[in-house]
Parts: structure tokens; C-alpha cells; sequence
């Protein structure tokens, strides 16, 4: 009797503690009912506060950033009482077994589940789903969060889940109309997908190249969790998606991982078979590429998922698919909710063999390559150290030695020699599977038919001659250099060298500054130095209204770090005196930038991010609609982003630039913007036709297989190597080879009157990646980046994006070359 009342007690006064802390539902708190509005990001943030307020012993709520619009960014952190109490045990408990935080971990088994809302931010119904969630696990699922710790973070884009609600809000009809074609399913250009620059931010997990995903990596690496969903949407037609997804998956992935996707994949389809909602597995979403919320959480050790409720930017409060059912956004929250209660469930239920899995997963011991040792400019070496802090990844500098191993230059056995100066990135780390992940050669591909690119080789992405060893490399603690500059009154003027992009930034401010800089188009030695193309010059001459030139020069040098060399006369000992025609003054070139319809809005943001983020050199945005209009004199360079151009680069806007051209405009067309030039009369840019004979094999493909056919012509992001035209002003900086990132199969010829800045030779070599062997050989003698002269102005055609995700660093430069040194006429406005 006594045992039975104290049960009793127990029972009665939880239930009390339940009821006194009045958390509402979501509906209660909205005042709508859940799915019958499109919430704003601020209303998702004030419920998650009011929970976090009503029940703060088993709720915590934390900012971790700011959008670039200045949306704030949280997590909540939901658990039981005695485990919030311990939360920061269970977090330093967590990073003891990863080897993070040294010391033996105890043997306690907290599950940690992470789940990331709305990524995408016209994929919207999965942050409404967020609220119910939160609050069901603390009504309902309370025994879960005995052994788990659910860190929901309600929406990882707010600025473009807010550009898509708003635009919902102000478009929708009342009541919503369930017509496919009405406005309210059809988003306009950008659409609420991307982020404020229009990244995609799963693409970016790796490249954090964005404020809110470098944000997040600050928090995700301090807790590392077992299991991280990412919730998205696809077409309204389609039904669900869960784990386990599809091949390829990454070789590092453990069996482990692959297994407990399929045991999460059961547990959800348990749910949705007893409410007869339709899904599928194993398609489509694969695991490879390591930028995504599913990839990037895997190779740090998690149960790494994505979720697709069919829905999208199309879905609105309610759409009639092609199925003849209507789809409603309650619906679509309604499964989002289950399959992340499920995956808490799930993770509850095997937290000790979660655990014991999270800690086998960083045992690296395995790995074939033990050291990477990389060489090459320092800024480039500087800018790599940076985004390897952004994992957390750790690094040493080499010593004076020599290095065997596999060479990237040659993609074949070699060595190199190193000194104190190169950099040693090694897998025996608690992070070496992602290390492995980032910087071997070539991926290894169980399937060709992927989801993304297949090559990301950060060596070739920075630039930087490598050496993959078998041998741990010893490492010292690795340092950066500070160069100190004095100012010399008495200099002629002063020298930088010119091969990163840290000297274009250092360009930019002068120009901005009104400072008159010159760059030299060949080699000269001066002072004891030699000095290569593109190295910069300010000359006193030139700027004498410039009051303290000297410590204006001094102290911008320091701010971006650069050597400045101060040479006393304009003699040189070999090549160029300062005033040779040789030496030309850097124009403050006034750039245009293609925006709106017709663009990718991928490419244009990404533009837009390199300008304002990285170059801080101003644009103008010039809206695709507004071209017939716009006056182009005012502008010395017009930028055309990948993007179809059929409607707007047609005869008449054709019409427009050619003249500007001939007077001295110059065009940057990148991606699919060369269409607009090719086999067009007036142009010397050709596709590259070169089809097969009649191939008889073709008609003989069965229908299964028409996908892997296909593959032949395909490349899905692969590094080939290019020859460079140093001597070209587009290519100062460089050396005679480029690695390029080519995302797609289009091939153009070599220009036959114009310049062949990078080019792909006789024999096309691929390094890395996926490319189908009909597209390999259609890249034979191609063009990479070419000028062509029209009059006295420019077409400057980059087949392949440079700014693609913002990663491929080592191409940055060419962009920046194009607007500052090539053709570098005076072009009155
Ligand atoms: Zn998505």
C-alpha cells in the first residue's frame, strides 16, 4: 500500500508540475492554427522563447548568430530536468569520445539528435513542423528525453524563409487557391530558396563561405551530435523521402552508418504505413558530396539524413497535384513532425549503441594517406589555415626535408621538397576522416549517377602543389607571418608582387582611395629584385595631390598585410623603366552586374557575395528587365553571369552592346552567357561541334539502363588540368597550369582570332571526378577563358565559373584580372 500511494504521489504531482507550467500550443500562441498561415521567422522565434521561458528547466534557448539581413539565428536545446542540469558534462563527455577533449569519457549513454529546420527557404512547411515538434516532446515524449538531448535549430535560412512567406502573405488569395497556375504556386526570380546572397545553403556545410553556416559549424563543432536531420521539400507531386539514402555513398561512411539510416527509414515507415502516406528510400539522395546537412554531419561522425516532404516553393497553404489530391501545408507539417519525433524515438531507443558507434567512428588509424603537405603562395596557405578553422581542423608547418608520396601537380608517385613554410595536414585527428574527405585526390565513386558534383579536392581548389604521404609528416605549431612596411620619402615609389587575392583586395582599397597604381605587363628587375607580371606600382609622380602618400601606402600595406617595396629609382636594372607603355595605369573600372530574370540567381549571388564580401570593391546591379534602358556609357565592364539569355541577349539587346563594345566596353560572360555569342555572326566564339558518326550501338540501350547511357555525356563536376597563357594580362599571377572545377559537358573551340588564356590540350586530363567518356573527348583543344577583341573594347568568355559556391579560391584571380588588366584601355565615361 505504502509503495503503491508513493507511485501514486509521483504520478499526481508530475502531472501538476505539467499543467502549472502552461506551455501553449503553437496555435494557442500564433492565434491560427498550425499550417493555415505561413509563419513569420520572428513569430517561430518568440514561441521558441515562450517555451523555453514556461519551461526553463528542460528547455534552453541560445543565439548563435546573425543573417545577413539581421534575422537572429538560435538553437534550443530540450531535454529532461537532471540532463539540462548536466548539459555541459554531456557536451564535454560527447567531445571526449570524438578525442576532441582529452581525458577518458564516462560510460553514460545521452543520445544527441540534432535537427535543422527550412535550409531552404521556400521548402517551408518543416519550420512550422519545428514548433510542433518542440512542443510534443515536451508534452507527450517526455520519456525520450530521459536518455536524449534534441538540439532543434527552427530554421537555418530565415532570410529566405521570410523572402518566400512574405511574398506567400502578400500573394496568396483568401481563401488560398489550390490552382496550380494561379501566382500563388509560382514564386518569382530568385525565389526564397537561397540565402541573402542566393547561395544554397546545403551546398555550403563545407565552404561556410556564408555568415549563417560559419555560424552554425561554431556551434555544431562544439557538441557534434549522433544523429543530424536536415528537413527539406521536394515537387508537390512527390511523396515522402527518408533514410537510407541512395548510392554513392562516400567510402569513409561506416557500415554502422549505413545500417542505423535503414533502422531510422523502418521506424518512420512504421508510422507512415499505418496512416497509408506514401514515401521512398534509397533514391535520388545520395552521399557524397561533403557540403550538404546530410554529407557534412556523416563524416563528423553523425547519423547524416535528409527528409523530403513533396511540397516545395509551389506547394502554397494548399495545391491540386497532378494526382487530383490536394496537398495541404498542414499535411506536409504533419509528416515532418512524425519523422522527427520518430528519429528521437529511434535514437532513444539505441542511445548506448549510438554512443559506442559516435566514439568508433573517430578512430582514423585506417586511413591510407597520413599526411598532406601542401606548398605555394602564402596568402593561398592563409587562406586555407582559415577554413580549416572553421572545422576545426588542426594543421602544422613542415620542416626542411623531402616528401615521398602521390603528387598533384602530376596526379602520379613523386616528391617534393618541403620547407618550414609549407603546411601539413594530417588524419591522425579526431577530424581525419573529414580531412581525408576534403583533401584526397579523387573521391572514390561507387556510382556515376549522383545528386552533385563529384570533385572538390581542396589542393586544387586552393591552388597549392601537394604531396599525399602514407607517413605521418612531423609538424610545428604553425604560425603566420606579419610583414612590416617602413615609408621611404625619398622612393620613387613602391612594388607589390601580384598573385593572390589578398593583393586584389589591397588594389581595391587604393583604387577606392584614389590612388593612382600601375601594373607592370612584363618582368622587370629592380633594387635586386625581380618582379613578374601584374606586380603593382604605386608611383609618387602620379600621386602628388595625395597628402602622407607615403603613410597612407604604409598603412594600408599593413592592413591587408602586404610587402611593400620601396625603390628608389624608376631605372630599371632589366625591363620596364616605371614609365615605359609597358607599365599602365589600373583604371577605377565601373562595373555592372546582370541581375534579375535570365540569370542564375546561384551565379549573380555569388558575384554579388565575392564584390561586396570578399573584394569589397563596389558593382551596380542592373536588373535584366531595365537593359533596354539602361545607359551602358556609365560603365566600363558589364558582367553577363551564367543564366539563358534567349529572351534578353536577342538581336535587339545584342544590338545594344556591340556598339558600347567597339568604343571600349568590356563583357565578362560566364557559364551559359557564351551562348549568347556563339555561332553568332560578328563572334568568333564556335561550339565545339565535333559529333560523333552516327554511333549504331545507341539504339541498342535497354530502357533500364537509359540513365547510365546518358551518364556518357555528362560531367558532374570533375578537375581537369588547363594550359595558361601567363604572358596574357587575364593570367598574371598564375603560373602555366590551372586546375579548373568544370560543372558541365559545354565545349567551345579555341578562338581563332583572340587570345586562349586556359585551354584544355590535345589530350583532355581529368584529375578528379566524373566525366562521362563521350564529354572527355568533346573537350579536345577547348577553350577554358579566351579573349576576343571587338574595336577597341573586350568579350572575355570563362566558360567554366570561377565564383562557383565561392570554393574554388585558385580561380578568383582570373575574374579580377579581367576587369582590372585586360584591354586596360582609358575609357572616358
Ligand atoms: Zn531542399
Amino acid at each position: 500500500m505504502h509503495r503503491l500511494y508513493q507511485v501514486l504521489f509521483v504520478v499526481l504531482s508530475s502531472v501538476s508540475i505539467t499543467i502549472g507550467q502552461q506551455i501553449k500550443t503553437p496555435g494557442e500562441f500564433l492565434g491560427y492554427e498550425l499550417g493555415t498561415q505561413f509563419s513569420r521567422h520572428h513569430q517561430v522565434v518568440d514561441y521558441f522563447k515562450h517555451v523555453a521561458s514556461q519551461m526553463p528547466e528542460q528547455v534552453k534557448l541560445q543565439k548563435y548568430g546573425e543573417t545577413y539581413e539581421r534575422r537572429p539565428l538560435y538553437v534550443a536545446y530540450i531535454s529532461s530536468k537532471e540532463n539540462m542540469r548536466n548539459l555541459e558534462e554531456i557536451r564535454i563527455n560527447n567531445l571526449k569520445k570524438a578525442g576532441i577533449v582529452a581525458g577518458n569519457p564516462t560510460a553514460d549513454a545521452i543520445a544527441i539528435v540534432w535537427l535543422s529546420y527550412n535550409v531552404h527557404g521556400n521548402e517551408a512547411s518543416s519550420t512550422e513542423a519545428s514548433m510542433k515538434t518542440i512542443y510534443t516532446l515536451l508534452t507527450e515524449k517526455q520519456d525520450w528525453l530521459k536518455n536524449t538531448v534534441v538540439i532543434i535549430d527552427p530554421c537555418i535560412n530565415p532570410d529566405g524563409r521570410d523572402r518566400y512567406a512574405n511574398w506567400f502573405n502578400e500573394t496568396s488569395s483568401k481563401p488560398y487557391d489550390i490552382d496550380q497556375q494561379a501566382s500563388e504556386h509560382n514564386e518569382p526570380w530568385p525565389g526564397g530558396r537561397a540565402n541573402h546572397y542566393l547561395f544554397d545553403l546545403n551546398r555550403d556545410w563545407a565552404w561556410a563561405s556564408q555568415i549563417e553556416s560559419a555560424s552554425r559549424l561554431k556551434i555544431y563543432n562544439k557538441w557534434l551530435p549522433h544523429v543530424h536531420v536536415d528537413f527539406h521539400e521536394q515537387g508537390f507531386n512527390e511523396p515522402y523521402y527518408f533514410a537510407p539514402a541512395a548510392e554513392p555513398y562516400h567510402e569513409i561512411i561506416s557500415d554502422w552508418q549505413r545500417d542505423f539510416q535503414t533502422q531510422i527509414g523502418k521506424n518512420h515507415a512504421r508510422y507512415f504505413d499505418a496512416n497509408g502516406w506514401l514515401y521512398f528510400t534509397r533514391e535520388q539522395f545520395d552521399l557524397l558530396y561533403p557540403s550538404y546537412g546530410d554529407t557534412y554531419p556523416t563524416y563528423m561522425g553523425a547519423i547524416g539524413m535528409t527528409y523530403e516532404q513533396g511540397g516545395h516553393g509551389r506547394g502554397g497553404l494548399g495545391v491540386l497535384n497532378d494526382g487530383g489530391e490536394v496537398l495541404t501545408l498542414v499535411d506536409r507539417l504533419t509528416h515532418h513532425t512524425v519523422t522527427g519525433l520518430s528519429t528521437v524515438e529511434i535514437s532513444s531507443k539505441n542511445a548506448t549503441q549510438l554512443n559506442t558507434e559516435f566514439k568508433k567512428f573517430f578512430n582514423t588509424s585506417n586511413l591510407k594517406y597520413k599526411s598532406y603537405v601542401l606548398k605555394g603562395d602564402d596568402d593561398k596557405i592563409e587562406s586555407l589555415k582559415a577554413l580549416l578553422d572553421k572545422h576545426e581542423i588542426a594543421y602544422g608547418n613542415a620542416s626542411n626535408g623531402k616528401v615521398n608520396g602521390l603528387k598533384y601537380s602530376s596526379n602520379a608517385p613523386g616528391s617534393m621538397n618541403t620547407t618550414s613554410k609549407d603546411l601539413v595536414v594530417s588524419t591522425n585527428q579526431p577530424k581525419g576522416k573529414m580531412v581525408k574527405v576534403l583533401f584526397e585526390p579523387d573521391a572514390k565513386l561507387s556510382d556515376s549517377l549522383t545528386y552533385d558534383i563529384t570533385a572538390w579536392s581542396v589542393p586544387y581548389a586552393y591552388g597549392l602543389e601537394t604531396v599525399a604521404s602514407t607517413s605521418l609528416i612531423p609538424a610545428t605549431p604553425s604560425v603566420s607571418n606579419r610583414v612590416t612596411n617602413t615609408k621611404n620619402n625619398n622612393a620613387t615609389g613602391y612594388i607589390i608582387r601580384w598573385d593572390s587575392l589578398k593583393d586584389a583586395e589591397f588594389l581595391a582599397d587604393l583604387l577606392k582611395q584614389d590612388i593612382k597604381v600601375r601594373f607592370t605587363e612584363k618582368p622587370l628587375t629592380t633594387d635586386g629584385y625581380t618582379f613578374d607580371r601584374g606586380s603593382l606600382i604605386i608611383v609618387r609622380g602620379d600621386n602628388k595631390n595625395i597628402t602622407n602618400f607615403d603613410d597612407l601606402l604604409v598603412a594600408t600595406a599593413t592592413t591587408y598585410n602586404r610587402k611593400l617595396n620601396a625603390i628608389a629609382s624608376g631605372f630599371s636594372k632589366s625591363g620596364p623603366d616605371f614609365g615605359s607603355p609597358d607599365i599602365k595605369l589600373v583604371n577605377k573600372q565601373k562595373i555592372a552586374l546582370l541581375s534579375g530574370k535570365s540569370t542564375s540567381s546561384l551565379n549573380y549571388g555569388a558575384l554579388w557575395h565575392f564584390f561586396e564580401q570578399q573584394l569589397h570593391y563596389p558593382v551596380t546591379s542592373i536588373n535584366t528587365e531595365h537593359l533596354e534602358k539602361i545607359n551602358l556609357d556609365k560603365y566600363n565592364v558589364l558582367i553577363v553571369p551564367d543564366g539563358n539569355y534567349n529572351g534578353i541577349l536577342n538581336e535587339a539587346g545584342m544590338e545594344k552592346l556591340r556598339p558600347w563594345i567597339e568604343k571600349g566596353g568590356k563583357v565578362i560572360a560566364i557559364g551559359r552567357a557564351l551562348q549568347a555569342f556563339a555561332d553568332k555572326d560578328g563572334y568568333g566564339l564556335k561550339c565545339n561541334k565535333n559529333e560523333d558518326e552516327d554511333d549504331e550501338t545507341d539504339n541498342l540501350v535497354l530502357y533500364a539502363d537509359r540513365e547510365r547511357e546518358n551518364a556518357k555525356e555528362l560531367i558532374t563536376g570533375a578537375i581537369f588540368k588547363t594550359h595558361v597563357d601567363y604572358t596574357h594580362p587575364m593570367a598574371f599571377g598564375y603560373p602555366d597550369t590551372y586546375f579548373s572545377l568544370k560543372q558541365g559537358s559545354a565545349s567551345y573551340n579555341l578562338l581563332e582570332s583572340g587570345y586562349n588564356i586556359a585551354r584544355i590540350g590535345e589530350q583532355p586530363v581529368k584529375v578528379s571526378g566524373f566525366a562521362g567518356s563521350e564529354a572527355i573527348k568533346k573537350l579536345n583543344n577547348s577553350l577554358i577563358f579566351g579573349e576576343e577583341r571587338l574595336g577597341s573594347g573586350s568579350i572575355i568568355y570563362m566558360v567554366d565559373n570561377t565564383v562557383f559556391r565561392s570554393f574554388w579560391e585558385n580561380g578568383k584571380l582570373f575574374l579580377v584580372n579581367a576587369i582590372f588588366f585586360v584591354n586596360n584601355n582609358t575609357f572616358e565615361l
